[in-house]
């Protein structure tokens, strides 16, 4: 980063904070321009147009709840989502970097210009919800951008410390499971930390359980009560259910340090006050409690971890504060939690450290900070984990219907890549096209489509069965990159991955939709993967493979390379034997084929090639992409190990592609509507 300053800035689902790295290596909260530590995510724009975010903006959201925006997060890379104030519609791209903004600016008051900051994002982010928050921070004015997973940004500030880098003198390696649980979401961490190394090994988490669903509770319990009293309901108007949902809030606070709260209720010149218990929130809210129990079990379970092997429950997120979900935690680890982070600053924190950690490896730094800080910056390494699986879409032969073959496994090592051996299917073929799919947020949630890939510019006169090499990677952020090339003649073909901005992808199997909008491409070169094996690698060479890492590896310690070549393997073994989701190559009834897109409007063609969205027959597919799919003949090779580092040394696919903007017409008319309804608003 060209600024001296390490700036993190946690853009929450209901308050935001940013923080920078002092001198001494302490990260330290700065105040919006209204002396506030942390900052509401709240946008009000008035009928002038003016534009106000945070606490005067929440105010405003009772005498003027239809111009007020809250809780945009929870909309991130939604596609469909708009707020229509003041006859403007504005995506939670745009409401998100008017939050960032306003942190900005508080921050550029104090430290000066701020060109490059680290913003946190759940680790159950899709690739999209990480572009959209990319995005968002450019439109705030950062010209650089990096992210990292908020429980790996709590895990930073406990090993780390919020005092300063006062990192303890640790002779072994511990591990932790981080429970944050925030305004809109849920997110879990299981962390390794040693020295000089903070690992995630396993994420997890809920990305439509937070604070929100609590407060919510206590909403339709005094609503209810008002309706039975009065036959109006409280929740019909917007302006009433404002109010009450601001009550609710507070006393949900109430009843996180007492037995029992007020709740006043005002509605059509009605205005009646309840107490609530404690017991009685408790009681009507155990719902959420067990999608949390549920979660917890989940990480635990899915990556085979007993609790023995946890040493510390590390909690943090506003919501963590209600005394029910601490007993929870305690219940299920039988171990007294760990509260010491500020559950309202450790995430900021972290990734104020996160950024200290990218500046400590770039010269200036040794100028910033003191040299012990500036050294161990540099020492601390960070690593993450994919919560995701990336994969493509084929066809199930037996049903016909679309499903995801998952090539990285969630819960890679990141950065992971895959290598899939796709053969040409006519003569003179000169482009692949695929969709990639990422599995949903936490095992039970459906695949979403990512978008749609076009490998082009291949050699000309290729024979029919040539080889393409289509890898897949995710980078240390967890973004996903597609490179290809043609292994014979060596040629790196272009890829081209079209997907909408700012857009949850369709999800499956309702309808893998085709991409939507204004679409973005990206166009990465390939480079060969660090650990990659070229060539074919069977399941029984993988088993092999792994096996024999696992002899080989010593029974502690081990070098870090051979850990991970483990993990990738062991991963993609999982992978092709169909377990944990993750399905396999020809198994259970799969085609080997991806689904073949059609090169006019990029609809999915159906079989016989005719297209299902602009109904183009098989025969004019043959200028391009071949009149049947091209399938992925075999798995060839796993990466991941590389780089990885503080550093964020890219990912195995050379890390962040050219982005430009392009343009792509949806095929679906649900979703032609959409389009044209953006267009009117140009
Ligand atoms: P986010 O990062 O998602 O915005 P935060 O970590 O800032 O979330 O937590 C905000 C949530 O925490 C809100 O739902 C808020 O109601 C809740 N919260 C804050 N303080 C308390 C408290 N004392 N008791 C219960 N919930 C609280
Ligand atoms: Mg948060």
């Amino acid at each position: 980063m060209s600024q001296s300053r390490a700036i993190g800035i946690d853009l929450g689902t209901t308050y935001s904070c940013i923080a920078w790295l002092n001198e001494h290596g302490q990260p330290v909260t700065l105040p919006n321009a209204e002396g506030e530590l942390s900052t509401p995510s709240v946008v009000f724009f008035d009928e002038q147009g003016q534009v106000i975010v945070g606490t005067e903006a929440l105010r405003n959201a009772i005498a003027s709840p239809s111009r007020v925006v809250q809780h945009a997060k929870r909309h991130m890379g939604d596609d469909g989502k708009f707020w229509k104030i003041n006859d403007y519609r504005y995506s939670p791209v745009q409401i998100s970097s008017l939050i960032l903004r306003k942190l900005l600016e508080g921050a550029r008051e104090q430290l000066g210009e701020i060109t490059e900051a680290v913003i946190t994002v759940p680790a159950q982010f899709s690739d999209a919800q990480r572009e959209a928050t990319e995005q968002a921070g450019r439109a705030a004015g950062l010209e650089r951008v990096e992210m990292i997973n908020e429980p790996v940004a709590a895990a930073l500030c406990h090993v780390l410390g919020s005092d300063g880098l006062n990192f303890s003198v640790l002779s072994e390696a511990q591990q932790i499971l981080v429970f944050d649980l925030g305004g809109g979401t849920l997110d879990l961490a299981v962390v390794r930390y040693s020295r000089d190394e903070v690992r995630v090994i396993a994420a997890d988490g809920d990305l439509e359980l937070g604070g929100l669903d609590w407060t919510r509770v206590l909403v339709d319990l005094a609503a209810e009560r008002f309706l039975a009293q009065f036959g109006l309901d409280p929740r019909e108007t917007p302006e009433s259910l404002q109010c009450l949902s601001l009550e609710a809030e507070q006393a949900k606070r109430s009843l996180s340090v007492r037995s029992r709260a007020a709740i006043t209720v005002r509605h059509q010149n009605r205005l009646k006050t309840w107490q609530v218990e404690r017991a009685e929130f408790e009681q009507s809210s155990r719902v959420l409690l067990e999608r949390c129990r549920q979660v917890v079990q989940r990480i635990l379970q899915e990556n085979r971890f007993g609790w023995a092997r946890i040493d510390t429950v590390l909690t943090t997120g506003g919501a963590s504060r209600m005394p029910m979900v601490k007993e929870l935690l305690s219940q299920l680890s039988g171990r007294t939690l760990n509260t010491s982070l500020s559950p309202d600053q450790s995430i900021a924190h972290g990734a104020a450290l996160y950024a200290g950690m990218l500046q400590s490896n770039r010269q200036q730094a040794k100028s910033v900070y003191d040299r012990e800080v500036s050294e161990r910056l540099r020492r601390v390494q960070q690593r993450s984990v994919s919560a995701r699986a990336l994969g493509i879409l084929v066809r199930d032969e037996s049903t016909g219907q679309r499903v995801p073959h998952y090539l990285i496994g969630a819960n890679s090592p990141l950065p992971a890549a895959v290598t899939s051996v796709f053969g040409t299917v006519v003569s003179n073929q000169r482009k692949v096209h695929v969709r990639i799919v990422e599995s949903g947020a936490g095992s039970d949630r459906p695949a979403t489509v990512l978008g749609d890939c076009t490998v082009s510019g291949l050699p000309a006169d290729l024979p029919e069965g040539s080889e393409i090499e289509v890898t897949l990677s995710y980078d240390h952020q967890a973004r996903v990159h597609v490179t290809a090339r043609e292994p014979v003649s060596g040629a790196i073909a272009e890829v081209e991955i079209l997907r909408a901005d700012n857009l949850q992808r369709g999800v499956l199997p309702e309808g893998a939709r085709a991409a939507v909008a204004t679409v973005s491409e990206s166009k990465s070169a390939v480079v060969s993967s660090p650990v990659a094996e070229r060539g074919a690698v069977s399941k029984s060479d993988l088993r092999a493979k792994a096996q024999s890492e696992s002899k080989s590896r010593p029974k502690s310690g081990g070098s870090e390379v051979d850990e991970d070549l483990l993990d990738v393997f062991q991963d993609l073994l999982k992978s092709m034997e169909g377990r944990d989701g993750v399905g396999g190559v020809g198994g259970g009834g799969l085609s080997d084929q991806p689904i073949l897109l059609c090169e006019k409007c990029g609809a999915e063609l159906g079989r016989g090639g005719r297209c299902t969205g602009c109904g183009a027959g098989p025969g004019s597919l043959s200028r391009g992409a071949g009149s049947r799919p091209a399938g992925p003949r075999r798995v060839a090779g796993a990466g991941g190990a590389g780089g990885g580092g503080a550093s964020g040394g890219g990912g195995a696919s050379g890390g962040g592609g050219v982005r430009g903007r392009g343009v792509k017409r949806p095929a679906d008319p649900s979703e032609q509507e959409f389009w044209d309804l953006l267009e009117g608003d140009k």
